[in-house]
């Protein structure tokens, strides 16, 4: 992916209600023919929906980044899922001791594989 496609499509992702394609060239600060381009090549490799939407009577589309699937792999430690999951805790991901001891087991079973 280039880097005008990596930055468009972090900017669609930051905006999960998603982006007017009239506004998105403005956004990046690139012309509208480009933006078409790059929406293009976006949609091609399946990383954005697009839906018609008229604003103010002209029509454009609103953009949406799709969802990446997780690799479950990354969720587990051992045996123990990551403990976020089923969290229903105040969150302070800087000091969880949950998450913590999780990372620490991450590390351990790292270690353990070399
Ligand atoms: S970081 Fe800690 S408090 Fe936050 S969701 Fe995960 S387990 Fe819960």
């Amino acid at each position: 992916m280039s880097d005008i496609e990596d930055v468009t499509f972090k900017l669609i992702h930051s905006h999960p209600e998603g982006v007017l394609q009239s506004e998105l060239w403005k956004l990046l600060k690139i012309d509208s023919r480009k933006c078409s381009r790059v929406v293009k090549k976006m949609l091609d490799a399946d990383r954005i929906n697009r839906v018609e939407y008229k604003k103010n009577g002209v029509k454009t589309f609103l953009l949406k980044a799709k969802k990446i699937a997780v690799d479950p792999n990354l969720l587990i430690a051992g045996d123990e899922l990551i403990p976020c999951i089923n969290c229903e805790e105040e969150c302070s991901v800087e000091d969880c001791p949950h998450l913590m001891d999780w990372m620490y087991q991450l590390a351990i079973e790292e270690f353990e594989k070399e």
